[in-house]
């Protein structure tokens, strides 16, 4: 072979190879770097056509104005995975009388105890072991926030929650988030009681301890939809759904929808599950940074050149 010819062989596919370094690459650094979605279009059903768009099902969008709290998705669902549970809103508070409330911010008294109990039953479950869980859910912790203490007539209402806690009725939200809390306070001198049981939508707690007496609260709050009076909306649990569209094939007032969101995963199972504002608003997870400085160069130069 002549000594040109077997050059040319040796450095063809290195020039091959190198040229690549000019080319826009096919491929994408995920998570770091977004993948665009291919499908533009969310699954959902046309009304005037009578059948689906063929959009992408990824996470569902839920239009909270259209959505009649009818059940018909948690039905559809019911025989594919049970994903979808039917929800309201409730907010928390603890009723306390002035001059106890006086006590608890001066540092004296057993207030600051149930307090701090209480809010801790909601953190726990939600919190550990996932901090992006922990961030989105709505518990204020332990410290009082003084905007969302409301005095009237000699009480004070002390409001655990920012958004709502999302619960089937209110005995699941008590046993999932206020059973251990109650325990504990009955352990260290707390006397309770049911003051008024209006299940599925409010109970009340009445809490007594050395001359303290507190109410606990739990209401629904009314989400003010005129078309779902009583604010009952649908929650998935992604951790169980198998995105086959069911659900909004079922929707008779076309308020589900999926949408191309497929960074759905979570360290904890808390995570997986969307109440309905999340399933309402935007997409949640975002790319983290890269901790490769040939990535970040890389993205830096990307961002330069526009592309
Ligand atoms: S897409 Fe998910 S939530 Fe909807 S019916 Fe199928 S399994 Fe259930
Ligand atoms: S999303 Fe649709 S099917 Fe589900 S409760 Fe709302 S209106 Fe009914």
């Amino acid at each position: 072979m002549p000594a040109t010819s077997l050059i040319r062989q040796i450095l063809r596919p290195i020039f091959v190879a190198a040229r690549h370094i000019f080319f826009k690459p096919y491929t994408y650094k995920y998570p770091y770097e977004e993948v665009p979605t291919l499908p533009s279009e969310n699954y959902r059903f046309d009304p005037k056509q009578g059948v689906a768009y063929p959009g992408f099902k990824g996470r569902h969008l839920l239009i909270l104005e259209k959505c009649t709290g009818c059940s018909l998705c948690d039905i559809a669902c019911q025989n594919i995975s049970e994903a979808i549970t039917m929800v309201y809103a409730f907010d928390v508070s603890v009723e306390v009388g002035e001059k106890d409330y006086g006590d608890f911010t001066a540092g004296r008294g057993p207030l600051s105890e149930l307090l701090s109990l209480v809010a801790e039953g909601f953190i726990k479950p939600l919190v550990a072991p996932d901090p992006g869980a922990g961030a989105s859910h709505p518990i204020l912790g332990h410290a009082v926030d003084l905007k969302r203490v409301v005095k009237s007539d000699g009480k004070v209402s002390v409001v655990l929650t920012g958004d709502p806690v999302w619960e089937h009725n209110s005995g699941t939200l008590y046993s999932s988030y206020l059973d251990e809390a109650f325990s504990r306070l009955e352990r260290s001198g707390w006397s309770l009681s049911i003051l008024e049981d209006k299940f599925p939508d409010a109970t009340v707690y009445g809490a007594s301890k050395n001359g303290t007496t507190v109410k606990i609260v739990i209401q629904k709050r009314d989400l003010k939809y005129p078309q779902n009076k009583k604010s009952y909306l649908p929650q998935v649990d992604y951790g169980r759904c198998v995105f086959c569209g069911f659900c909004v094939d079922a929707c008779p007032f076309y308020a589900l929808e999926m949408t191309p969101d497929v960074e759905l995963s979570s360290i904890s199972r808390q995570g997986l599950v969307y109440n309905p504002f999340m399933l309402a608003g935007p997409k949640i997870s975002t790319n983290p940074p890269s901790t490769n400085p040939i990535d970040a160069f890389y993205g830096w130069l990307k961002a330069k050149l526009g592309q």
